[in-house]
């Protein structure tokens, strides 16, 4: 293992023990579900905006380490973003992980989320990582006329 991919496997880790982004929000403005049959993986995830804002987020559920640690690390990411920012955001994740995007520079702007890039080479785990991203896809389509 090179050093990058430890430090992937360090961010994914730190992620799925540590749940600082586990928890309830005081007032949600938006709440989805997600659920991954395959693995038995099942988010849920609030949003609180401020204007055009993703002022907070927050997810609860239960699953394997992988789709918790997505979910998490996707709260860091996207949180403090514009809609817009964060729906390009969500789609370069998920073009990462089909290996539809391999631009280092394009992929810049995952910031931490880029640690799950090797879930990739992991067919069983793409469900995984993908379906907090995926969720909140859904959420954005869902409300954002
Ligand atoms: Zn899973």
């Amino acid at each position: 293992m090179d050093d990058v991919e430890e430090m992937y496997n360090e961010i994914i880790m730190e992620h799925s023990m540590n749940s600082y982004n586990k928890k309830k929000l005081d007032k949600a403005d938006f709440e989805e579900m997600g659920h991954n049959p395959n693995c038995g993986d099942e988010i849920s995830i609030e949003v609180k905006m401020n204007g055009d804002v993703i002022e907070d987020m927050a997810f609860s559920g239960h699953g394997c380490a992988i789709s918790q640690a997505s979910t998490s690390v996707m709260i860091d990411t996207l949180k403090g973003k514009t809609v817009e920012e964060a729906k390009d955001i969500i789609k370069t994740f998920i073009g990462m992980i089909k290996r539809e995007i391999k631009d280092d520079k394009e992929l810049e702007k995952l910031d931490e989320a880029i640690a799950f890039k090797n879930v990739s080479n992991m067919p069983a785990r793409v469900k995984c990582a993908l379906l907090a991203w995926h969720t909140m896809e859904d959420m954005i389509k869902k409300n954002n006329k």
